[in-house]
């Protein structure tokens, strides 16, 4: 059964803050989470009660003029009318980069390296392709914008550029097209942020299930061009795998795969496509796998006396017959830290009462320094739920964990929206705090975790700061999982202080490397990652992907510089 989904015409989009993360009228408050300041203070040696310091001015901004030529401007226009086509200077600051910290510390010194010229919204294929035709025509640089929610500095122009860079915002192909029931496969167009995409599904009983923590403020399309992992994707799968088939504008005229469920047609195009972070073409649409709204959704809370009992315990989870949707673990640092982030008031605010610590400590032994909270989440019908706990339960019990309730569960979904704000504040109060992440095999989890650790610990003292480190594995597979860690340290938020940064942050990614990890389990390549993909695919595996890149694209107008 194929039904046409028909939705009501969505509201224009509405961009993140040209500065930093989420919506104008959100901001990190003190009042919500009174212990995140005593904690930063004791860990990083940093008052963050002070006044923050505020982003520039919009108005302060130098922008320089955008160079179109006319030609180029009118055949923009006759793609997709001109009331969208944007030359105002917000617009192209808006697409001019993502969400990293490099990105977040330039612009809060009104460092905006190089603008697109003119950012354009077609609302369909046709349009997409007369874009591209017209840019490609002019010899101009053409970069795919989805919600701009990327960490890998992969939507910037190079800063040398000398041609026209026009950023294609996908913003009006918001649709799901079609979904057809017995297949469990829809058809939805590539601009579709989260949760407009599922408030369509939903609508028709269906989901995706992919939800990153970026969820809010990124598309179908940024997701399948940075191979993006949502948090259930244990269950749901990474959007590589939920993603069955795709069409993309290339240069080459628009390159269409079949929504079969697997197939022997040579290297999978598909899958180049996916991580192509609009190197090979503009995404317009892809059919991917959606499933029944469960009917039950738990996540449970977990307490672990070690890390390394967590990590054998959630390596046994994977092995066993529960399939979990969610399987997360902090490291003993990021338990604490999720304690002194949680909301006043909440249900997680009760987690650790006194007598819940003293019980852990007395009878259980635990000591309390190095416990770790865990978060497990069940779907399906309540008969699956409770098979499947009752089978996580004996597991985590074999390895001394203690389950403790729900409250957790919210603490979770709180977390995931709410830490993204803090990232921003704590820049304004003087602070960088970035993560990386990586993923592995289960033998060698426990070592890439100590090595990485020694490794930012050996890089904060190479600085001089007083740095913090933490971690926490999800995203289990038969093999191995992802561990994603993030670091923090007083520093001035200055361009200047970017060098620090960079001896941090390489030390993480050398270490990924040198102890089997990957460049990234999630975030993409983009230049960020770029100067470590030799050594994680090989440089014959480079050399391929240069040949990719080049053969389709020779003028390299699209997405210039990113992943290679
Ligand atoms: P953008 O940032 O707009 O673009 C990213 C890249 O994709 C660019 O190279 C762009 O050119 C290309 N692109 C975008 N749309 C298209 C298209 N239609 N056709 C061709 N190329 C295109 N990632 C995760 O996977 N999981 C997480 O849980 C997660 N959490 C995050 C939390 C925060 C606070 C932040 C800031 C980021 C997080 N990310 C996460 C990273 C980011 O959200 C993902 O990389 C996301 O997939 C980017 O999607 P986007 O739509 O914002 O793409």
């Amino acid at each position: 059964v194929r039904t046409p989904v028909v939705v009501e015409e969505p509201a224009l989009v509405e961009h993140m803050k040209w500065w930093g993360w989420g919506r104008e009228s959100v901001s990190f408050s003190h009042s919500d989470k009174p212990d995140l300041a005593p904690f930063v203070r004791t860990n990083i040696g940093l008052d963050i009660t002070r006044p923050p310091a505020q982003p520039p001015a919009f108005a302060d901004l130098t922008i320089p003029d955008p160079t179109l030529p006319e030609p180029l401007r009118a055949a923009l226009t006759a793609a997709v009318g001109a009331e969208h086509v944007h030359t105002d200077a917000h617009m192209r600051v808006v697409h001019a980069y993502g969400k990293s910290l490099r990105d977040l510390v330039r612009i809060r010194n009104a460092d905006l390296g190089r603008l697109p010229d003119a950012v354009v919204y077609p609302d369909g294929e046709e349009a997409v392709r007369a874009v591209l035709a017209a840019a490609l025509d002019a010899d101009a640089v053409v970069i795919p914008f989805g919600g701009g929610s990327n960490i890998s500095g992969s939507l910037e122009a190079p800063r040398g550029e000398t041609r026209p860079v026009i950023s294609v915002d996908l913003g009006r192909l918001d649709r799901v097209l079609e979904i057809d029931a017995d297949a469990r496969l829809a058809r939805i167009q590539a601009g579709a942020l989260g949760p407009h995409l599922e408030e369509q599904l939903n609508a028709q009983g269906w989901t995706l299930g992919h939800f990153p923590d970026s969820f809010s403020h990124s598309t179908l399309g940024g997701w399948i061009a940075t191979r993006s992992s949502g948090m259930q994707s244990d269950k749901y799968g990474d959007i590589a795998e939920i993603t069955r088939a795709v069409r993309v504008v290339t240069p080459a005229g628009v390159l269409a795969t079949r929504p079969v469920p697997s197939q022997s047609t040579g290297p999978s195009v598909r899958e180049m496509i996916l991580g192509s972070e609009g190197r090979l073409g503009i995404i317009t649409e892809a059919t991917v796998q959606v499933h029944r709204v469960p009917e039950e959704r738990v996540i449970l809370g977990y307490f672990f006396p070690t890390w390394d009992d967590a990590l054998v315990a959630m390596r046994e989870i994977a092995e066993s017959e529960a399939s979990p949707t969610v399987t997360r673990v902090s490291d003993a640092n990021e338990t604490r830290f999720s304690f002194a982030t949680r909301r006043k008031g909440s249900l997680a605010s009760g987690l650790v009462s006194a007598g819940l610590k003293q019980y852990l400590r007395r009878v259980r032994n635990y000591d309390l320094e190095q416990m770790c909270l865990s978060f497990i989440g069940f779907e399906g019908t309540p008969a699956h739920v409770k098979a499947q706990r009752k089978l996580v339960g004996e597991i985590v019990g074999r390895h001394g964990g203690l389950c403790v309730g729900t409250g957790p569960g919210q603490l979770y979904d709180q977390k995931k929206f709410d830490t993204p704000y803090i990232r921003d504040f704590l820049l304004g109060q003087g602070a960088v705090a970035d993560v990386s992440e990586t993923s592995a095999s289960w033998s060698q989890l426990g070592p890439l975790y100590r090595g990485v650790v020694a490794r930012a610990n050996k890089a904060f003292a190479e600085i001089g700061v007083d740095g913090w480190i933490m971690c926490h594995l999800s995203h289990s597979y038969h093999s191995g999982a992802c561990l994603y860690f993030t670091f923090a340290y007083s520093s001035p938020v200055t361009l200047e202080a970017i060098e620090g940064y960079d001896t941090v942050k390489s030390a993480i990614q050398q270490g990924f490397l040198d102890l089997a990890g990957t460049l990234s389990h999630h975030h993409a390549v983009g230049v960020e990652h770029a100067p470590w993909l030799g050594d994680d695919i090989s440089p014959a595996g480079v050399r391929l992907l240069t040949a990719l890149f080049d053969g389709i694209d020779p003028g390299h107008n699209l997405n210039p510089g990113k992943i290679i």
